[in-house]
């Protein structure tokens, strides 16, 4: 840089605003009263050092006047502070209409998770205490009741995730022996859950048997040996083949693996506690029917269509789950008590089947019903059309839902959408702005137009996404 703009840089940035004076001012002083002056201060210079870069990058023939306009410099200070000290982890609004939406947290909790969540967060917790002896007590004993009265196995265990149940279960029954599988169900989950990959993490030496779309019973025979741990299912939950398609059953499976004495292994991934195809949904695997055509053991997640936290639940052959809570690898993979606070409410929802579908969010949302989300895509496209007036357009239509979360993932529920665009946005641009609006708002785009889906808006949600979409519509999309 030439010796003439370093010193016309200089000048330039003596006109930016002191990190003192900045304080005194009063948009300042509003956040100072919501977060530490340490980082508000810090922020301030991470922000004045932002805009002496951009200064610096301009050239002096592009410099906007803004960049010294005092008050433009506090006002993008203030927002740039208020995005970088607000909390990350935060409530947002799921208008994608996907109910188990792995980006967005999966299953919301019912009203008595979230109250069990406060209690034992308040104070202590009997999460490892026998309260009748006084003794320590076993955390899986938490929920195993439960879950042995709610599937019909022999006993339980709760770790983390499904990964961390499928990637315990393989370490404990099938470390440096063979692990059979149908190349048919070599899934992949959300990218990071490949089960390939969780075999070798396990120990576990995989013996891929069959072709993609075709595997019979006697190629898993045939396979057997000594080496043998266990034979693996896995239910391919997001994605199906058809056409010219066999796999050996579960039966199949159990009979042969009672044949050689090895263990079979089904993961069925969200798995549900009865058939929902009664209730006029798709029909997922129930966790009971496994259990009860012998499946020795049957891993699947807490956070799916069970409707609970992050966990991931094994049940199965006392024999075998006792082996698995004494693995070492249990303990890197447990959960905490918040988790076994919210799942043991879930699971108690499901003792009273009239009420369940009162209280459970998952069920609740994939139930709802059609004429009622017509009647509210109507409502919420009237009042947007008066606030966007000729500035864009607002339709509704009607439209699919995705269960998502790897669930039913190819079954789609029939819905209503809302469909809008402002003319001066392009529909990324307004994307974004709605998800950097308060509380952030997600929404899917089709046809270069945001799609608000109405299944997964709660009601008392409405007024945001109205109020987000003025605001924006007055403001634009370009910041
Ligand atoms: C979702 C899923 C998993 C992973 O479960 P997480 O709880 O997300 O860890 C594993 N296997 C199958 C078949 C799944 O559908």
């Amino acid at each position: 840089m030439q010796e003439k703009s370093k010193a016309t840089l200089k000048k330039i940035f003596s006109q930016l605003p002191q990190v003192d004076k900045l304080l005194q001012h009063s948009e300042m002083l509003e956040l100072s009263r919501q977060y530490p002056r340490e980082l508000i201060v810090d922020q301030i210079r991470i922000q004045l050092d932002k805009i002496r870069t951009q200064i610096s990058q301009a050239g002096e023939e592009q410099l906007s006047t803004d960049a010294l306009n005092h008050d433009q410099v506090v006002k993008q200070i203030c927002r740039e502070i208020e995005s970088a000290l607000r909390p990350k982890v935060r409530r947002v609004i799921n208008a994608t209409g996907i109910v188990l939406h792995t980006g967005l947290g999966r299953a919301p909790l019912s009203r008595q998770a979230q109250q069990a969540l406060i209690e034992v967060s308040e104070g202590f917790s009997s999460v490892e205490i026998e309260l009748d002896s006084g003794k320590r007590g076993d955390r899986h004993k938490l929920v195993e009741d439960l879950l042995i009265k709610l599937t019909g196995a022999e006993a339980a265990a709760v770790v983390n995730n499904n990964a961390a149940a499928t990637l315990l279960t393989l370490n404990t029954m099938a470390f440096e022996k063979g692990a059979i599988v149908s190349r048919g169900e070599l899934v992949t989950i959300g990218g990071s859950y490949r089960i390939p990959d969780v075999m070798k993490k396990s120990g576990a030496r995989m013996i891929e048997v069959g072709t993609t779309n075709q595997t019979g019973l006697w190629e898993y025979e045939e396979a057997i040996t000594d080496a043998t741990g266990l034979l693996l299912k896995v239910h391919t939950s997001n994605y199906k083949i058809i056409g010219f398609v066999a796999e050996a059953s579960l039966e199949d499976l159990v009979a042969l693996g009672r044949k050689h004495n090895v263990p079979v292994m089904h993961d069925l991934g969200s798995g549900m506690l009865f058939d929902l195809s009664r209730f006029g949904l798709p029909k997922e695997p129930v966790v009971s029917e496994s259990i009860r055509i012998g499946a020795d053991v049957v891993t699947f997640s807490g956070d799916k269509l069970l409707g609970g936290p992050q966990a991931g639940i094994i049940v199965g052959k006392k024999k075998y789950i006792d082996q698995i809570k004494k693995n070492q690898l249990a303990r890197a993979l447990r959960c905490g008590k918040l988790t076994f606070a919210a799942l043991e409410a879930t699971l108690r929802l499901f003792l009273d089947k009239e009420k369940l579908f009162g209280h459970h969010p998952v069920l609740k949302f994939m139930l709802r019903d059609e004429a009622e989300l017509h009647r509210q895509a109507i409502d919420l496209q009237s009042k947007l059309s008066s606030i966007i007036g000729d500035r864009g357009e607002v339709a509704f239509e009607k439209g699919l839902s995705e269960v998502g979360g790897g669930s039913l993932a190819t079954e789609s529920l029939p819905t209503w959408l809302v469909l809008f665009m402002l003319s001066q946005c392009t529909p990324e641009g307004l994307a974004r702005k709605l998800r950097l609006s308060e509380p952030p708002i997600v929404a899917r785009i089709l046809n270069n137009k945001i799609a608000f889906d109405m299944r997964t808006i709660r009601e008392d949600e409405v007024d945001f996404i109205i109020h987000a979409v003025s605001k924006i519509a007055n403001e634009g999309c370009s910041t």
